[in-house]
């Protein structure tokens, strides 16, 4: 801080894109530092609410588009468990759903979007936001390939809303 002769002795991060560079003040000036600090300063609420969700899961990497379809986000854990742990403390893992529960043409739609069937409207939309989002060409520096994942994950979207829209016993049913 300008003008201040106190020690700095306490690190605040210089900014959301960077959290692991830090300024360093005295007490009085990181308290007024941290006070001011809005970390979804400049985001859309869009932003936000992304943002907001993938602190929801501690920020985890994306998966590849359609290698993991639904059975496996549904039923595979990524770690093993040779001494049963999770068994023994009533975490067991929930059955695989039978692909075949989902409506064929939906097989696919919802492997693009890594959902399992049944499923919510507001389920596949928020994520089908999410993947758009991280698709977007914009995202990518207009990559063609982006563009191409882009437009498949919206002919999935639209594919299961469609079918959710158009079929609400199905949609309720999740
Ligand atoms: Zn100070």
């Amino acid at each position: 801080m300008p003008d201040c002769c106190a020690p700095g002795e306490y690190r605040a991060p210089k900014s959301r894109t960077n959290l692991n560079d830090y300024w360093w003040f005295c007490l009085e000036h990181v308290r007024a530092y941290n006070a001011a600090w809005d970390f979804y300063k400049g985001m859309t609420p869009g932003e936000i609410e992304m943002q907001l969700r993938a602190d929801t899961a501690w920020q985890r990497p994306s998966w590849p588009l359609g290698r993991l379809g639904a059975a496996a986000w549904d039923g595979e854990l990524p770690y093993r468990d040779p001494l049963h742990v999770l068994d023994a403390g009533g975490m067991k893992r929930s059955p695989k759903r039978p692909p075949d529960q989902a409506p064929s043409e939906l097989r696919g739609p919802l492997a693009t979007l890594g959902l399992s069937w049944p499923t919510t409207l507001d389920q596949a939309k928020s994520r089908w936001k999410e993947l758009a989002k991280r698709h977007h060409p914009d995202a990518n520096g207009g990559d063609r390939a982006a563009e191409e994942r882009l437009k498949t994950i919206n002919l999935a979207y639209a594919a299961i809303r469609t079918r959710l829209t158009t079929e609400p016993r199905l949609a309720a049913a999740g």
